[in-house]
């Protein structure tokens, strides 16, 4: 049991019925920039699951607040009706829903989706991330947004919201003010302390007068912003501190980070290489000072660790908003004594934030129905008639494809060549820092043991074993093979593939280059595995950069753990020969010969081509199937889990 997890929390009047928060988060489910039906969908789902609090993704409150297109706005009453809509589905499930309210300043793009976006900060100073100059606030436009803050803080207390949340996080606008380096106005908004913390102040106390006394007013901050020229951990603390005492909160949400640059960025989702809860040490330190309770997120993905934060007193509300992506059950099977049915998030960023930034709705790589809850039923249809299922293959398709199936009635059997289930995801947890990937096979393998499915290891499935046997149904997910690239010279012991070098197959020698077509986790990854064995490195990628198709925040990471290694990293490199010790590489962008020397060994680092073997073997048996994930086309684990799921339950 949870006992601290469950134990109520009164702010303002408002009982929250357990210290589980969703905190504010960008969905890409907005409907011309208001809450809809497929966004009122994804917080139901979360408070059905027993949640505490929703806080609703920060809506923009003032036309200089450019951002992306379905951004929530709530500038006008006209939104109020939809906001109200969503307020009363969180409350039917007995969870509660505060209002977040944002402004980027300078922490955004120039220009979005064919809006003509200028750019507004307190003082024209570059900013490294999106590389904007921005344009400095007149002081009546300062004084505009406090005054809009207060109107939609009033709108979202008429829509029914518990309390409203406004962000001083990430380096956005009012952190702006706060930091002196950003902040360079000579006028009341900047300078002293006192005027820097202005915009801030006099927006909470237009908050509260437009809410009332009723409705909680809180705080979003970033405890440090842990970036050269961002507000340190004292600044932040002395704000807080001041806030508090003037009674202008009635709680502070902690992060860490800023939106301001690749280095404080990755905090604002931080991946699976960040320790869990390492969060908490700085909310705990406000926490010291301050007379509200303070909620705390970042990697706080299971129920033991949230419970272990709030027992050493180190914030009064665990954010968790990821491990309810994964599974919007997750508060109430930890309620019931079913902890060891949650499926824990892993931290990929994959299809989360990975989604936000490719400009789509978020979702979870291991649960492709967040996100689709109006698209897809989140319960799967009962079958017209129970079948003898037969899956080929463990990997993630194959192993939500026999959970799938045996949700729906059918009788299944799961059979895999290998001695364990997991397919790629097993080399792919052999990365470094990386083990954490392997949840996403316990956590199928929890599912399948839930659903009793039989699972036969050891046993490749052939077209013998399918006349014996007559399934109703087969599915085939035997996976996929690496492709080898087309190479002149000597292809000797000394070039190896990636799955070689993480199995322990093959030993490099002292100089390696990772010919890396792929531009993913895998050459970074294993970049940085032979440097910490002590190989001299260097990656060649295909692409632009080391890790191009990662989602951001796991590239920027990874990029500096690139150079602080000394990984000399030769962009635009397609390999193309090969001697005792040399490699050649073509300059994609220019058509060049890159020449590489003193090479021991080389690593290929290619793509996958689908194995249809057992597809052709059965070709003229007349069995009906259907291949799912790498076996029709090699993929992301994403989308082997979502051809699982969606293609049988079709069937
Ligand atoms: Fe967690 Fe990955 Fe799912 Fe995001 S996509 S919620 S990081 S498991």
């Amino acid at each position: 049991s949870f006992p601290y997890l469950f134990s109520g929390l009164t702010i303002r009047g408002h009982e929250i019925r357990n210290r589980i928060l969703s905190t504010g988060h960008q969905t890409w489910l907005a409907e011309r920039n208001r809450p809809g039906e497929a966004m009122i969908a994804y917080h139901e789902a979360r408070a059905r699951g027993g949640v505490g609090l929703i806080v609703n993704e920060s809506a923009r409150f003032h036309a200089s607040a450019i951002g992306e297109a379905p951004d929530l706005t709530l500038t006008d009453d006209e939104a109020i009706a939809h906001y109200a809509r969503l307020a009363a589905a969180v409350h039917r499930h007995g969870a509660k829903i505060f209002g977040q309210l944002s402004h980027p300043g300078r922490v955004t793009r120039r220009m979005m989706n064919g809006m003509r976006g200028v750019v507004w900060a307190p003082s024209s100073v570059p900013e490294n991330r999106f590389h904007v100059v921005p344009r400095e606030m007149p002081a009546a436009m300062v004084a505009e947004i406090i005054e809009a803050a207060g109107a939609a803080a009033g709108r979202y207390a008429e829509a029914g919201y518990d309390g409203v949340e406004l962000m001083a996080s990430h380096g956005l606008l009012f952190a702006q003010f706060l930091n002196p380096a950003v902040n360079l106005r000579e006028d009341e908004y900047g300078g002293s302390e006192e005027n820097r913390l202005r915009p801030l102040r006099e927006a909470l106390i237009a908050a509260r007068r437009a809410v009332g006394e009723g409705v909680v007013v809180g705080l979003r901050i970033s405890a440090d912003e842990t970036e050269e020229g961002g507000l340190d951990q004292q600044a932040v603390l002395d704000v807080c501190r001041r806030l508090s005492d003037e009674g202008l909160v009635d709680y502070i949400n902690t992060t860490l980070g800023t939106m301001a640059g690749p280095g404080g960025s990755i905090h604002v989702v931080p991946p699976m290489e960040i320790d869990p809860a390492y969060v908490a040490p700085h909310a705990a330190a406000i926490r010291a000072q301050v007379g509200v309770p303070v909620f705390v997120a970042g990697r706080i993905n299971q129920p033991q660790i949230a419970e272990a934060v709030l027992a050493a007193g180190q914030a009064d509300m665990c954010g968790m908003t990821r491990a309810l992506i994964v599974d919007p059950d997750m508060p109430r099977k930890s309620r019931t004594g079913r902890a060891d049915e949650i499926r824990a998030c892993i931290g990929c960023n994959q299809a989360c934030i990975g989604h936000f930034h490719a400009g789509y709705p978020i979702s979870c790589i291991q649960n492709p129905l967040t996100g689709r809850e109006t698209l897809l039923p989140l319960e799967p249809p009962p079958a017209a008639r129970p079948l003898r299922v037969m899956v080929a293959g463990a990997g993630p398709a194959g192993m939500k494809a026999a959970v799938t199936a045996a949700e729906m009635g059918h009788q299944v059997v799961l059979a895999e060549a290998a001695a364990q289930p997991g397919g790629q995801a097993l080399l792919a947890q052999l990365l470094p820092d990386r083990a954490e990937f392997g949840g996403l096979v316990t956590n199928l393998v929890t599912e399948l043991a839930l659903r009793q499915v039989e699972i036969r290891l050891n046993t490749r499935v052939t077209a013998a074993m399918l006349a014996e046997e007559r399934p109703d149904a087969l599915i085939v997910a035997t996976g996929s093979a690496p492709v080898m690239p087309r190479i002149e010279g000597d292809l000797g012991d000394h070039v190896v593939t990636a799955a070689d070098v993480l199995t322990g197959k093959a030993k490099p020698g002292g100089r390696v280059v990772v010919a890396d077509w792929r531009c993913d986790q895998i050459g970074i990854g294993l970049a940085i595995l032979l440097a910490r064995r002590g190989h001299h490195v260097r990656l060649a990628v295909s692409g632009v950069c080391a890790g191009q198709n990662l989602q951001q925040y796991v590239r920027d990471l990874w990029a500096g753990r690139l150079h602080e290694a000394g990984i000399e990293v030769i962009p635009y490199a397609r390999i193309y020969g090969v001697d005792h010790d040399t490699a050649w590489f073509l300059h994609t962008a220019s058509g060049a010969a890159v020449t590489v020397e003193g090479v021991d060994s080389v690593v290929l680092v290619e793509g996958n081509a689908p194995d249809m073997t057992l597809e052709r073997e059965i070709a003229g048996l007349g069995l009906p199937f259907v291949t799912i994930g790498d076996c029709t086309i090699a993929r992301s684990a994403e989308e082997a889990i979502y051809d699982g799921l969606a293609i049988t339950r079709s069937f």
